[in-house]
């Protein structure tokens, strides 16, 4: 029986045979452990009714878990190098699709439409490029895929961030933007060890419910975002002083203040305590104040 490509032997054996080099710029760090492949695709809750998306396979460690559970595994990776290596070692495997290709510019929804047709459900599982984590992850969010849910390692800050509440520091943005369109839930977090080679970095897995539903209703999300955006603008300013920064250069405070007091905002707070139904509320009232 051939061994799981993840175990740091056949994996040497794999890079070494085919002379692959690591590419930092790619984000290359490669899964080795067992345990926590595991506890990722644990966490997508897949079976073969459902599909699998995975960003960055690599060299097929976690995609050969995925076909083993999955119905459908797509896999788009942006190294021309490592699509041999890929059609070599996911040869057993009949579910899964291997496409080249930088998936910042893929058409997600024409791949849906030709790899996941028949499929009921359909997760992102991935160890992700931690130098490209926000723009995949908001792509995929933005553009409103039809998934279940998003199963991703990134570093573990990110993460944190991601799922954090108003009042704590980590707290911004991102934790807003991920909120609107997701429920995020940590899984784990994750040793250097079980990567080759290894990051400077703290990872962590972190798993995203899609929403069906946003969370509150906005007039116009491009305007609540830019909204949020600006309020933390500068974190030590109070959320009056960043929006005027923002929407009221010329205009008086005064403006600013009533409609604050319309949207039951006191001036004085900063941006990292408003909840997301106070942001909702904020850029309602700006926006029908035609800000
Ligand atoms: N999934 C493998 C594993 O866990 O062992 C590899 C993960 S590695 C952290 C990230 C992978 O994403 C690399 O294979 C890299 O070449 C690929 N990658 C980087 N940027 C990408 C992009 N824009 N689109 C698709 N793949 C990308």
């Amino acid at each position: 029986r051939i061994e799981d490509i993840s175990t740091p032997r056949r994996t040497k054996e794999i890079i070494q045979r085919h002379g692959f080099s690591f590419k930092k710029s790619l984000g290359q760090n490669f899964l080795i452990d067992q345990n926590i492949l595991h506890k990722i695709v644990e966490a997508a809750e897949l079976d073969e009714t459902k599909g699998a998306l995975e960003i960055g396979p690599g060299i097929g460690a976690l995609t050969e878990k995925l076909a083993q559970t999955a119905g459908a595994v797509t896999a788009v990776e942006i190294d021309q190098r490592l699509i041999p290596i890929l059609k070599e070692v996911l040869e057993p495997y009949g579910n899964v699709r291997v496409h080249h290709g930088d998936v910042l510019k893929v058409d997600l929804h024409e791949l849906f439409r030709t790899d996941f047709a028949d499929k009921a459900k359909v997760s992102v599982v991935a160890n992700l490029p931690y130098y490209v984590t926000t723009p995949i992850l908001m792509k995929l969010l933005e553009e409103k895929l039809p998934l279940e849910n998003i199963v991703i390692m990134i570093q573990k800050e990110v993460a944190e961030r991601m799922a954090a509440s108003p009042g704590s520091k980590d707290y911004g943005s991102l934790s807003i933007a991920v909120q609107y369109y997701s429920v995020p839930k940590l899984i784990c977090t994750v040793p250097h060890t079980v990567f080759i080679p290894q990051p400077n970095v703290e990872s962590a897995v972190i798993r995203l419910e899609v929403r069906e539903e946003p969370p509150v209703s906005v007039p116009d999300e491009g305007f609540f975002f830019e909204v949020v955006q600006a309020s933390f603008a500068q974190r030590r300013k109070t959320i009056a002083n960043n929006l005027k920064s923002r929407f009221f250069p010329e205009k008086g405070r005064e403006r600013l203040e009533q409609l604050l007091a319309e949207a039951e905002i006191e001036p004085s707070r900063r941006g990292e305590t408003l909840s997301i139904e106070e942001y909702a509320r904020l850029s309602r009232v700006l926006y029908e104040a035609g800000i």
